[in-house]
């Protein structure tokens, strides 16, 4: 089975969910290794890497969606909910454009006190503050079906009116494991597996970039992480526009699903054999990017196991507040990166931005 495996990555042959599983189980992590350099040569030189420097704008803590797993939402009327006004949120990208970095997304909660204009006029202002200085994510795909369903508004229409305010990026985030099963388990009131492909697939036809995201280390399966993949190869096959898949790990401290689930995180070995499972199940991805949000410097052994992209963030919340650590000493990450034989160069989404169709 391994041979036959083997010679389908070699021969540029797709793997199949069966396949996936048997690798999972029985291939060493070398092996593991080996097939996703495989895939990632066909995409990058061996030895290069690319990074950003970047930050989350978490405008709202509002959120009704009540999933298990955050610790970072309050419920509307609760004590410690707060908005983001204009000149905090231009703040933030100034200190981040003194830092160097060009990237900032913007991640909150179903805050259902602010109406659709509120967003439109936040990343207008941003665009017309900033121009092409930096580009900005806005929001991930779950916020945009809720702003959808909440201004009663189809998701094509929705992601035209996010275009018209300036908007060129709507990323896949939100998406944690993509079963129906997962997220009736976890989040039910935050949106089918089935919207949440319709909502991209309008969102990608409206002309915006999106991305795939990925979350492990919950009480999910090994089948249900490669129903993920699978659908997320199918929806790019079918539909396209997806530049980049990042995948990241559950940080469980102060979330009711981690107290369950007794406060443990996966170990960096199983989140790297993961990584490299995806750069060969995902072979019409270009993009894979490792999690220095949540892995920290280790994220970079990633490098090794197919992907070829990372950020450096200086701020995000939501992952935060369930434990993560934001390391601000990036000569040293990226030190890290030479160390493992890699070249790693500055990406700027900005510079970049100039198709709307991803080039990548
Ligand atoms: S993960 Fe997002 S949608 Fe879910 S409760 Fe937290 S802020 Fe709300």
């Amino acid at each position: 089975m391994s041979n036959e495996i083997r010679l389908k990555v070699q021969n540029k042959e797709r793997i199949t969910p069966g396949d996936a599983l048997w690798l999972w189980k029985n291939a060493g992590d070398d092996e593991l290794r080996e097939l996703a350099q495989i895939v990632r040569k066909r995409f990058h030189e061996p030895t290069a890497c690319t990074y950003m420097l970047m930050r989350i704008i978490n405008y709202t803590n509002v959120c009704v969606a009540q999933c298990d797993y955050c610790a970072f939402y309050t419920l509307p009327g609760e004590a410690g909910g707060y908005v983001l006004s204009e000149a905090q949120v231009f703040a933030k990208i100034d200190e981040l454009l003194e830092l160097g970095g060009d990237l900032v997304g913007f991640n909150g909660g179903f805050n259902p006190q602010l109406p659709l204009e509120y967003y439109c006029e936040m990343f207008a202002a941003v665009r017309a503050r900033y121009g092409d200085r930096m580009e900005f994510y806005a929001l991930t795909i779950a916020e945009f079906m809720y702003l959808a369903d909440h201004a009663k508004l189809d998701y094509a229409t929705t992601a035209q009116r996010f275009k018209d305010a300036g908007v060129r990026w709507i990323t896949g985030g939100g998406s944690e494991i993509l079963t129906e099963d997962f997220r009736r388990r976890h989040s039910k009131f935050k949106y089918t597996v089935a919207q949440y492909f319709e909502a991209q697939a309008a969102i990608v036809a409206a002309g915006l970039n999106s991305s795939a995201t990925m979350v492990i280390g919950f009480d999910e399966s090994i089948e249900e992480r490669i129903e993920h993949l699978e659908r997320t190869r199918h929806f790019q096959d079918e539909v396209g526009g997806l530049g980049s898949f990042l995948c990241w790990t559950f940080k469980p401290y102060f979330t009711p699903l981690g107290s369950q689930l007794g406060g443990i995180e996966i170990s960096t070995a199983e989140y790297l054999r993961h990584l490299a499972l995806s750069r060969i199940y995902l072979d019409n991805i270009p993009r894979i990017r490792t999690s220095v949000l949540t892995q920290n410097e280790r994220a970079l052994e990633g490098l090794l196991y197919g992907a070829d992209d990372f950020d450096l963030p200086i701020e995000d919340e939501v992952t935060q507040k369930a434990g993560a650590t934001i390391n601000l000493q990036f000569d040293k990450i990226l030190a890290f990166a030479r160390s493992l034989g890699y070249t790693p160069a500055y990406r700027s989404v900005a510079r970049e931005r100039s198709s709307l169709i991803p080039t990548y």
